[in-house]
């Protein structure tokens, strides 16, 4: 691939935090790709920047590449080795999404087909993880919720049917949340989820209302989830919930989420990021099918899951290429969980930016979820990506 020039600048995500920008320039075109920021980080997640995000810049602007030998998706491990030790994690898979996009065009193919071109076996299509309230980190409320994302989850045949439904089942829930939530304002989360002072408790009960609602309205099977984000309220060996006030041990938290996690579908992070033992332990007594789902805990990274599955702690993995900074990495991780029964739901940041590569990760590496917000623009850059990808094939 023969490089013009590769450039990168700050730009502001959705909460408007400063992340990066990278624009690539080949003999083909002009290529640009963004990377967010989370902010209910895993301690294991790896550095997004390596000083700083203005020294990666640097780095990056400084460093020139005239020709490089890339063909195949395998060959980020050219791109790894120049820049892995350089810049951190949050830049190098900015760099990477961009070289994907330029060798996608090269090649005359969708990003997605460099990760697998095999079209006819992709037969399965990932469903879409709706967040419709939010709670904890993501939300600005002063009294909100301490778990972090409510979801609705239809699995149907259609992706775009099921981005209708939870884009409905958002509307519905601001109907109820007028209702019953007196100091209801109609304001929106980090990720476009509705704001709300209920308790935990009170949240679920409209997430069911919403879910009940929705199955009425579309005849359809819908479930629900939560990211409990737990690690974002365990302090010094305890639970500290601020809504309704309470102090829960590690055995609290573990027969609490026992207790919850029997009417979901999908629980990510019920407990603290190192809990292995006390993820297992919920999994033990989850229903058939339940989806104990690992993020801080497994941070994308292949030896954190291993370490999971070894002690039978989930049987789902979010998968976010920022946390890890490798793309070669997230494929490891990927091929780790299709082996071992793991189900893996590729997921965005609550600071977005208008990128929308992660659908053609998703569908590339076949996931079975995408967990992208329900709506909002850089949440359906995503949704719609996705569309276009469905309609397609
Ligand atoms: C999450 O915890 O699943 C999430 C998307 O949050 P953040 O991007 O803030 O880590
Ligand atoms: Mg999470």
């Amino acid at each position: 691939m023969k490089v013009i020039s590769l450039k990168a600048k700050v730009i502001k995500d959705t909460r408007g935090d400063k992340t990066i920008e990278v624009t690539l320039k080949t003999s083909k075109g002009t290529f640009i790709a963004s990377a967010p920021n989370g902010k209910s980080t895993g301690i294991n997640e790896v550095p997004m920047w390596k000083k700083s995000l203005n020294g990666d810049i640097k780095t990056i602007n400084d460093y020139f590449i005239e020709e490089i030998n890339f063909n195949k998706f395998d060959d980020l491990k050219i791109i790894e080795d120049i820049f892995s030790s350089i810049i951190g994690g949050n830049s190098l898979i900015a760099i990477e999404f961009v070289f994907l996009k330029a060798l996608a065009k090269q090649e005359e193919k969708e990003v997605w087909e460099l990760i697998n071109s095999h079209r006819e076996k992709l037969n399965k299509f990932p469903m879409p993880v709706g967040n419709i309230m939010e709670g904890g980190l993501h939300s600005s409320s002063k009294i909100k919720p301490n778990f972090q994302e409510f979801h609705i989850i239809p699995i149907i045949a259609s992706f775009e049917q099921a981005v209708k439904i939870n884009k409905r089942a958002w509307e519905n829930c601001r109907e109820i949340l007028k209702n019953i939530d007196k100091t209801f304002k109609g304001k929106t989360s980090d990720e476009n989820a509705w704001i709300t002072s209920l308790s935990d408790e009170q949240t679920i009960e409209v997430l069911k209302e919403v879910k009940d609602n929705m199955q009425d309205e579309f005849n359809r099977t819908i479930h629900i989830g939560m990211d409990i984000a737990a690690s974002s309220f365990f302090k010094i060996n305890k639970y500290i919930y601020k809504n309704p006030k309470s102090i829960k041990s590690k055995d609290e938290q573990i027969k609490y989420m026992q207790m919850l996690s029997k009417d979901f579908f999908y629980i990510e992070d019920p407990l603290e990021e190192n809990d292995f033992e006390g993820f297992s332990k919920i999994k033990e007594k989850s229903a058939n099918g339940t989806l104990i789902v690992g993020d801080d805990l497994t941070t994308t990274s292949v030896e954190r899951i291993i370490a999971a599955k070894k002690r039978n702690s989930i049987n789902g993995v979010i998968i976010k290429p920022n946390q890890i900074g490798s793309l070669l990495k997230v494929k490891e991780a990927v091929d780790y969980c299709k082996k071992n029964n793991i189900k893996t739901i590729f997921s965005h940041r609550s600071g977005e930016t208008s990128e929308n590569i992660l659908a053609d990760l998703a569908f590339g590496f076949g996931a079975d979820f995408i967990k992208t917000g329900t709506c909002g623009k850089d949440r359906d850059e995503k949704l719609n990506r996705m569309i276009e990808i469905e309609r397609s094939l």
